[in-house]
């Protein structure tokens, strides 16, 4: 046996190198997750919670459903606030911000999970068409991400979990304003990884592929057909399976992760 082999075996034979259970915990922690009263962002909100996460669940207008995502962390023992907010405005931004610090005292998660689509072919493309999806899915994310950034590097710790897509790495056909504003989305990402490293913030995107959520409901049966063939895992994705990913990099078991993108799209793009 080579000697540097020898010199693996002895590293994981060390006493607790391989005993001790892998812990995906995010207990003691204040996360905010925009968009959350449905689809991945609720689900990321539940499974936060779940791992022990104090959670800001924000949204926009549906204030019966994101009660709903307060009282189901509640009855599991967990700590919950909902936020309201049109991430659009940027006075919104900061007020979202101090509602959760006045809530929970600190900020050591963010999700930007909100996002919106308005499709149509680039060449009739309307200017508000592409304006409304750059706010949501771009502007929105890098002002919260401003925002919250400073109280992290006061802290000398956080996470933020940006929700891409696969588009973004593909370029959806009537989705120039989707495609390009998740692709900006990562640069973004990896710019503040490098920038933030230093303040022990990580920053990484999660790229969902097709999703059953509401974002994808209209899709009659021919269409979620059409769109499924190049998946190799041939069905659609659940909120759950995005949310699962989110938790782990914002947990610790993440923490030499940064500018990454991890996709989760049943294989789509490999
Ligand atoms: P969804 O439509 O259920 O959720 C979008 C959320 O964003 C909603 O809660 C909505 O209220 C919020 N939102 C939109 N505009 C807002 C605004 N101006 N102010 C505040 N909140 C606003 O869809 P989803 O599938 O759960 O999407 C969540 C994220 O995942 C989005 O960023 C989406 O682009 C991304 N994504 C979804 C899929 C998919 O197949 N479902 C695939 C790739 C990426």
């Amino acid at each position: 046996m080579k000697e540097s082999n020898q010199h693996v075996l002895k590293k994981v034979s060390q006493p607790g190198a391989i005993s001790e259970p892998l812990t995906i915990d995010v207990r003691g922690k204040v996360a905010l997750v925009t968009g959350a009263s449905r689809g991945i962002g609720r689900a990321t909100a539940l499974a936060l919670a779940h791992q022990g996460a104090a959670v800001a669940v924000h949204y926009r207008e549906k204030t019966a459903e994101a009660g709903a995502v307060v009282a189901e962390i509640e009855r599991g023992g967990g700590r919950a606030v909902a936020c309201q907010a049109d991430i659009r405005r940027p006075e919104n931004i900061s007020m979202l911000v101090e509602q959760t610090v006045t809530a929970f005292g600190k900020i050591d998660i963010l999700v930007n999970n909100a996002g919106i689509v308005r499709d149509n072919f680039m060449i009739f493309m309307k200017e508000e068409e592409w304006a409304e999806v750059l706010d949501v899915d771009l502007t929105a994310a890098f002002r919260l991400m401003k925002a919250t950034a400073r109280i992290m590097m006061r802290q000398r710790r956080g996470r933020i979990v940006n929700v891409s897509s696969a588009a973004a790495l593909t370029g959806d056909l009537r989705r120039a304003n989707y495609s390009a504003a998740k692709a900006g989305l990562l640069g973004l990402t990896r710019t503040a990884a490098r920038e933030l490293a230093g303040s022990g913030i990580t920053v990484n995107a999660v790229a969902p592929g097709l999703i059953d959520t509401d974002m994808t409901l209209s899709l009659d049966d021919a269409a979620r057909a059409k769109r499924l063939a190049p998946v190799p895992l041939a069905r659609f994705g659940t909120a759950a399976e995005v949310a699962a990913l989110i938790v782990f990099l914002a947990s610790d078991a993440a923490s030499y992760m940064t500018g990454q993108v991890v996709g989760v799209d049943g294989g789509l793009h490999m």
